[in-house]
């Protein structure tokens, strides 16, 4: 498994580069050192934004969006794609690269980057990515290692000026998207999925709408049962209803509760009782609320 943006391909090969990095390239720790500049001065400046797919994390959403100043639905809309495939387990959503020859990233100016102390993780990351071996029993907390990407066109790494992996994810702020990260693969690398869960297609909305489309998820949250349903602490709830990250720091914890029966919410017994059922059955279609989510918040 590996987080890196990636140039447009196929399935198949992104599949072989992801083994190509697990197996032949160089691992790095916190103090290996590497070379890197990006500079308004380099020849291939601004080269590396365009026809590129960029994983967008919710918590990636929620900063460039608070950015734009846009709601949830306008910037889904506008600045996202959402593929949908049969055999989909977790929501993805990807920036929407603009509709030109280059297929440039809508925040690309001749100064540079637009959004740049709100860009995503992995434009944040880059010329650096992080990637970890599936062979724990969680399969993500196992071995982590940085590497360095290779893409030939980036003449920045021949500058001159020395980095530690530990000064650059200092450089790059990169401490709340790390934080936000990990938080994110307990919910798209939970152990329901590693042991054949499968969500219905109303769950899956729902995951979608509570970690993406968060104006919806607070209309769920404040204008259906649900925190009747919960013990939900009073100074925590006023938060949520102006403050994304709270908002969204719930929406992790009631996703592991409602998906997965974890214990992250406390919930009434008798509500507690039904979803266990529900998630012993590992499947999840019929159980209660199913699209609640989905549906009540319209
Ligand atoms: S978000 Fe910024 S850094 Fe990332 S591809 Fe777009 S312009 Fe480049
Ligand atoms: S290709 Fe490398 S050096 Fe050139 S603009 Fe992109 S990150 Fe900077």
């Amino acid at each position: 498994m590996s987080d890196a943006p990636e140039r447009n391909g196929d399935a198949a090969s992104s599949e072989a580069l992801q083994e190509k990095i697990l197996t032949e390239y160089p691992r790095l720790g916190k103090d290996d050192v590497f070379r890197f500049s990006c500079h308004p001065g380099i020849s291939c400046f601004n080269c590396c934004c365009s026809d590129v797919n960029i994983f967008l994390s919710p918590y990636d959403v929620l900063r460039l969006r608070q950015r734009l100043g846009l709601g949830s639905k306008e910037f889904l809309d506008r600045h996202t794609l959402v593929p949908i495939q049969k055999d989909m387990k977790t929501p993805v959503v990807l920036l929407k690269m603009n509709d030109d020859a280059r297929k440039t990233c809508p925040f690309v100016r001749e100064s540079g980057c637009s959004v740049y102390s709100d860009r995503p993780w992995p434009c944040r990351m880059y010329p650096l990515g992080l990637a970890a071996r599936k062979d724990t029993p969680d399969g993500w907390r196992g071995e982590q290692f940085w590497f360095l990407l290779q893409d030939a066109e980036c003449k920045g790494r021949e500058e001159a000026r020395q980095w530690t992996v530990r000064e650059w994810l200092d450089d790059q702020g990169i401490d709340a998207f790390a934080e936000w990260g990990e938080a994110w693969k307990e919910l798209t690398l939970h152990h329901f999925f590693e042991t054949g869960g499968v969500l219905s297609p109303n769950r899956l909305e729902m995951f979608f709408t509570a970690c993406y489309d968060l104006d919806r998820f607070r209309r769920f949250v404040f204008e259906t049962t649900l925190l009747r349903r919960f013990d939900v602490d009073e100074d925590f709830v006023e938060q949520m209803r102006y403050d994304d990250e709270a908002l969204l720091r719930f929406a992790f914890l009631w996703l592991r509760f409602s998906l997965f029966g974890e214990p992250t919410v406390r919930a009434r017994p008798d509500v507690l009782e039904a979803y266990r059922g529900a998630v012993d059955k590992r499947e999840l279609f019929g159980a209660p609320d199913a699209g609640a989510c989905a549906e009540g918040a319209r």
